[in-house]
């Protein structure tokens, strides 16, 4: 009953730790030759984290992550929109962590080769495609050095991401990721603690801003924290942007410019921008919701299945969900068809209504309200938008991305201690 895994991403990492937890075989087919921790900050929600402690991975984010605190919105002349209280202090059971993503990959890729030996993980193997039948799967693959070579098992579960070969397979003819016009630059500098030292902070506008987190603890000596900072532009999206890859190195000539004068007491972004050593430009994309993710004995998950715009800090989180109510199908069906498709009855609409949630600028759109009343330009937000109204809008937001407090906090386990499935 061996589960095969495309991609060892955040959605195909955690998705073969949960195999290994509850007694699935699994191997993990992975397109790059070596795991390099690339990419800069991403968030884990408290439900995602709940999952990873559940995987005994507590200790080991303390030591990539920074638990986040707070959550703030602020205008584009330094006053502040919202600020909420996050992770624990906000009342959930577990935290909210900021880390770094190759941080958090290299930690699960590191844990899948020490609990499940080295033969779980296939690097150099990309997925080209794959053959379907009543009683298993097969996997097409070209490998490293050229050639290529067919794995077979019970199931393929695809999380190989935005460019999914697997997804293109069963939709040979859906359209390019979707761009809607905004583009972000990403980067990682040192700098000091701002705010609580702890603090998601989004300052400035719909079709300008600029997202700051720190995503280490404070150096002893120096005082400073590595901190994760997007700058982002919008455009008119009929115009056409480069492909994307998160992996695009550029320089800061193409939005540094419409920052400069950015710069508050509490906070530098130019100095901060100029800070980085390296800077990555990505298009904002996604792509349209589909029918389906599951074909036969091979289903989608991650963003293979449900990329969205990385407006409500969710994408990283949901690929950990995914896996885990993956492993609980596996659990009440066994490693099969019939997993796959309650797999996709549970999450399939609930995802598409949040990519396309996350269009509207999920829960920063609030400030588009703000925008609209009073140019982004006030003194006191109580005299623009009334708290109530602003409190409404970001609890409707958390109960659609599965992260409200009191549902999270009454959930039984996604996997009970100690489930195997028996075949
Ligand atoms: C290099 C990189 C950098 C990123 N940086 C950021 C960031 O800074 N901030 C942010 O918010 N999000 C970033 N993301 C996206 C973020 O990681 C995902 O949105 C989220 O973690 C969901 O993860 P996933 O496992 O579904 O997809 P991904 O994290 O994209 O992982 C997909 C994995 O599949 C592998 N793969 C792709 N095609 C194939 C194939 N045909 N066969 C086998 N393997 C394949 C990829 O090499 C990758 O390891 C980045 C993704 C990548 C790949």
């Amino acid at each position: 009953m061996t589960a095969l895994i495309a991609g060892g991403g955040v959605a195909g990492m955690t998705m073969a730790l949960t195999c290994h937890q509850i007694g699935v075989p699994a191997v993990v087919l992975e397109s790059v030759r070596s795991l390099a921790p690339l990419g800069v900050g991403i968030n884990l929600q408290p439900n995602a984290i709940r999952e990873l402690i559940d995987l005994g991975l507590e200790e080991d984010l303390n030591a990539i992550g920074i638990e986040a605190t707070e959550w703030a919105l602020v205008g584009r002349n330094g006053n502040d929109v919202w600020s909420e209280p996050r992770g624990r202090l906000a009342g959930y059971r577990w935290p909210q962590y900021s880390v770094h993503r190759g941080e958090l990959q290299m930690l699960l890729y590191r844990t899948v080769l020490d609990r499940m030996g080295p033969d779980a993980m296939r690097t150099g193997h990309r997925v080209t495609g794959y053959r379907t039948s009543p009683d298993g799967v097969t996997a097409l693959v070209d490998t490293r050095d050229g050639g290529s070579t067919e794995v077979s098992g019970s199931v393929l579960l695809a999380g190989d991401g935005l460019h999914s070969a697997v997804r293109s397979q069963m939709y040979p003819d859906q359209p390019e990721p979707q761009w809607g016009g905004a583009v972000l630059w990403r980067g990682a500098s040192y700098g000091p603690p701002i705010r609580s030292g702890a603090s998601f902070t989004l300052v400035g506008s719909l079709d300008q801003r600029f997202i700051h987190y720190p995503i280490s603890a404070p150096d002893p000596e120096t005082g400073l924290q590595l901190q994760n900072w997007i700058a982002e532009l919008s455009f008119d999206p009929s115009k056409g942007w480069r492909q994307s890859d998160w992996n695009r190195q550029v320089d800061t000539d193409a939005f540094l410019p419409a920052f400069e004068d950015w710069q508050f007491d509490w906070l530098d972004i130019p100095s901060l921008v100029r800070g980085a050593p390296a800077v990555w430009e990505f298009p904002m994309v996604d792509r349209d919701p589909v029918e389906r993710w599951v074909d036969g004995r091979v289903c989608l998950l991650g963003d293979a299945a449900h990329v969205m715009y990385p407006v409500g800090s969710n994408g990283a989180s949901q690929a950990i969900i995914d896996a885990r109510v993956m492993g609980a199908m596996f659990l009440d069906h066994g490693v099969n068809s019939n997993a796959l498709e309650a797999f996709e009855s549970a999450l399939i609409e609930p995802m598409s209504s949040l990519v396309l949630r996350n269009r509207g600028n999920g829960p920063v759109g609030i400030l588009g309200v703000v925008d609209e009343r009073c140019g982004g330009i006030f003194d006191d937000i109580n005299d623009v938008i009334p708290r109530a109204e602003i409190e409404a809008f970001m609890a409707n937001y958390k109960a659609a991305a599965g992260f409200a407090i009191d549902q999270l906090n009454s959930a039984p386990s996604t996997i009970a201690p100690g489930a195997q499935v028996v075949n």
